[in-house]
Parts: C-alpha cells; sequence; structure tokens
C-alpha cells in the first residue's frame, strides 16, 4: 500500500471519530500509523476502518494497536468466507487437458521406449503439470491412484 492509498483510509476515520489532533494537521501522527499499517493492502486496511467505524461504543480515534487488530479481524472473517469457483470451464494444462496424462503417438519405432520395432499406436506419460495444476489437483484428492 502506498501512503496516497492509506491517506484517504486515515482520513474517513479521523472524520469518523471527530477528534481533534495536537499536531494541527494530523501530520506527523499520520506518519506514525502509517509505519505500522502501511503493510496491509488499501483493501485490507478499508476492511478494517470499516469495522472500527461500525464500533458501537468507540468514542475516539483508535490507538495503532487497536486499528491493527481491526484489520486483523476483517482479515480473518475474509478468510472465512468462501470465495466463488468462477464458472466456465477453462483448462489451465493444453499438454493434458487437465487429466494429468500427456497424450503422444508412437509410430512403431522406440519412440515410447519399447526396445523392438512394433505396430504403430497411442501413448500417455504422466504430464509435468502435476504438480502445479490445481484442476488436477482438484480431481485427485483423497486417496485416488495417480
Ligand atoms: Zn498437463
Ligand atoms: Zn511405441
Amino acid at each position: 500500500m502506498t501512503k496516497s492509498e492509506f491517506n484517504p483510509i486515515y482520513q474517513t476515520l479521523r472524520m469518523a471519530m471527530m477528534q481533534p489532533h495536537r499536531d494541527g494537521n494530523g501530520g506527523e501522527t499520520e506518519d506514525v500509523y502509517f509505519g505500522v499499517l502501511g503493510s496491509f493492502t488499501e483493501a485490507e486496511l478499508s476492511a478494517g476502518t470499516a469495522l472500527l467505524m461500525r464500533e458501537r461504543d468507540r468514542k475516539w480515534f483508535p490507538t495503532t494497536g487497536e486499528w491493527l487488530a481491526a484489520v486483523d479481524k476483517a482479515k480473518a472473517l475474509q478468510a472465512l468466507t468462501p470465495v466463488a469457483e468462477p464458472r466456465g470451464w477453462t483448462i489451465e494444462c493444453d499438454h493434458c487437458d487437465d487429466t494429468g496424462w500427456q497424450r503422444y503417438f508412437c509410430p512403431g519405432d522406440r519412440t515410447c521406449g519399447r526396445p523392438s520395432v512394433h505396430a504403430s499406436h497411442d501413448f500417455v506419460r504422466v504430464c509435468s503439470c502435476r504438480p502445479t495444476n490445481r484442476t488436477w489437483h482438484r480431481h485427485h484428492q483423497a486417496g485416488s491412484r495417480a
């Protein structure tokens, strides 16, 4: 998150809490808060700020620790919300169409690894995408043989 992203969120909460700041323009205090909260993304901080502004008993601008806790809470809440899988089928691997098996054609020579000449045939090999193919993993969870 950049300071220019941070500033509007900071100002929003400051206005919401209606607390005058000792350093006049709020600039120095803002730097202190940015030092603590600047590592969050803008979306994370916005979500935490929304939680703070909805706290019924809150009357004052939060401490850095309170704001930090609110962002952590917002992140935890979001983690509980399942992300919907995108509709529509997308193939992750063009080589195997996410089956985990890459198809080859052997004209009958040693392409497939057999030592002697033989009739042409199709054969498959384990596709190199398996370690990273999420679709393949989804279909091969829980004990099924690869
Ligand atoms: Zn593949
Ligand atoms: Zn062959």
